[in-house]
């Protein structure tokens, strides 16, 4: 399996540390807000990631920090006079409830930034022990002149950065303005903990580097987050990790690209910052959503429009209308060479493209080419054993996909509304009456919504049958 590492730049063949199993960090959210789709975008490739490490027969501990004390935190909590935890405890459900609605699966360990102060302190003062950290005031920095390595993820030109450019008043008494904090001294009415350097708290990139030491080990395998977080928070970490403990922190460290909506950033400012909620608000599918966020490849910039969740749903009714007819599809004593063919060159093909980087696009498109030939093979008579042969294969892609069981989706929205049966022969009389009056975006809604709520629509001659899925 290949993987583009961004340090060195490069494709580079996954060599786990220890045979079959791969340890895995990720950069989690700050919980000061619910996360916006953008968030969920970098979450989901790190989803497909674990998924398709899975798929190809690793087993994987993986570790998601929460940064639950933070500048933006405490200013928040300050406002609301509420201590941080409470500010905080209502971020941290709403985001596994967002993980939960997009089937995004739990990982080992989410530690949480505030339970981890300790382990934070002592690599502070290891770093204070080898020259790498000073103290200044009631703070302590990490010294980048005493780091040969610094840039090497980011590549960044260190004279680029002016010595002595004006600093935050906060951060006065730094020997040279590119460093950075590792411990920020308690200010009147700020959460704080108790160190050798009187009470504080903790710098954000430290906290990555202490938890993921403590779960992962001094070296694990990945170390993934988005674009933004390549620099200056994961070329920080590996200072901090490295500078600590003379070995690599992570073998392979993995970016993925943002998510842009109608080709803009998102910004509070332009009211196109959407979390999962306002989408689910709208009436929008979780199912398309997650389709959607798979469909391009992490490296590439993924343009949100209403019109591509559109298509996604269009792409995921395909793949439901052929296990339609796949389930009411007569089996026939047919040459089975032809299936065995397409199903062979579908797993050939998904498993190669995963493997190539976690080219999910590629993937889809094999997915689809085998919907395509299944559909013609339905159309001449499956060979005996043809249904159970073609679900394998879909149950096996949905492993990592996680998107292709509308049966499952359907359950889920259910819980929210499930129809009754007097609602549904309406919902599909009036479906009828749509066709009839050749409103075909109404036609498409109905079935839309009944398929949301697990039921299949199938049109005959004489009239549509329904049937829950
Ligand atoms: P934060 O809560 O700001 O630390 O962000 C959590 C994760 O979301 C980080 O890995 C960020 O890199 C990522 N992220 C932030 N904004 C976007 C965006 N617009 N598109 C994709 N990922 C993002
Ligand atoms: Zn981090």
């Amino acid at each position: 399996m290949k993987l583009f590492n961004s340090l060195g730049r490069r494709l580079q063949e996954l060599e786990p540390l220890e045979p079959g199993h791969i340890r895995l960090y990720t950069c989690g959210p700050t919980v000061y807000d619910r996360v916006h789709i953008g968030n969920l975008r970098t979450f989901m490739f790190e989803d497909v990631l674990r998924r398709t490490l899975q798929f190809h027969g690793y087993r994987v501990t993986q570790a998601m920090n929460l940064t639950d004390v933070e500048d933006k935190i405490i200013a928040a909590a300050l406002k609301a006079k509420v201590d941080i935890e409470t500010f905080t405890a209502p971020h941290v459900g709403s985001f596994f409830e967002d993980l939960a609605t997009l089937r995004i699966e739990r990982v080992e360990h989410y530690p949480r930034a505030t339970e981890h102060v300790a382990e934070m302190v002592a690599m502070i003062e290891r770093l204070q022990a080898t020259g790498h950290a000073y103290r200044a005031d009631d703070s302590v920095f990490f010294r980048i002149a005493a780091d040969q390595d610094y840039g090497k993820l980011s590549g960044i030109d260190l004279d680029q950065v002016r010595r002595g450019q004006r600093v935050q008043s906060d951060e006065y008494g730094k020997e040279d303005a590119r460093d950075f904090v590792l411990w920020k001294g308690a200010k009147e009415g700020e959460p704080r903990w108790p160190s050798p350097w009187g009470p504080g708290r903790p710098g954000w990139h430290i906290e990555c580097s202490a938890m993921s030491q403590k779960y992962l080990g001094k070296t694990f395998d990945i170390h993934c987050g988005g674009v933004d977080n390549l620099f200056p928070h994961h070329e920080n970490e590996i200072a901090q990790s490295e500078s600590a403990n003379c070995c690599p922190q992570a073998r392979y460290w993995l970016h993925s690209e943002h998510l842009t909506v109608d080709g803009e950033k998102m910004s509070k400012s332009l009211g196109n910052c959407y979390t999962l909620g306002d989408l689910l608000d709208r009436g929008l599918s979780a199912r398309s959503i997650r389709y959607l966020l798979l469909s391009v490849h992490y490296r590439q910039q993924l343009d949100f429009t209403f019109d591509k969740l559109a298509e996604a749903d269009r792409a995921l009714k395909r793949v439901d209308d052929m296990r339609f007819r796949l389930a009411h599809g007569v089996e026939k004593d047919n040459d089975p060479a032809r299936l065995e063919q397409a199903a062979g060159d579908f797993e050939t093909a998904f498993a190669a493209a995963l493997a190539d980087d976690l080219n999910t696009a590629a993937a889809l498109g094999a997915l689809f080419t085998f919907v395509h030939e299944v559909n013609g093979l339905i159309d001449h008579g499956l060979p005996a054993g043809g249904r159970t042969r073609v679900e394998a294969c879909l149950g096996r892609a949905d492993e990592v996909l996680a998107v292709l069981d509308a049966a499952a989706w359907a359950e889920s929205t259910e819980a929210g509304g499930g129809l009754s049966d007097a609602e549904i022969d309406a919902l599909v009389a009036a479906r009828s009456e749509a066709r009839a009056s050749r409103d075909f975006a109404a036609a498409d809604r109905i079935r839309e919504q009944l398929s949301e709520a697990g039921v299949v629509v199938e049109d005959a001659r004489d009239g549509s049958r329904w049937k829950r899925s």
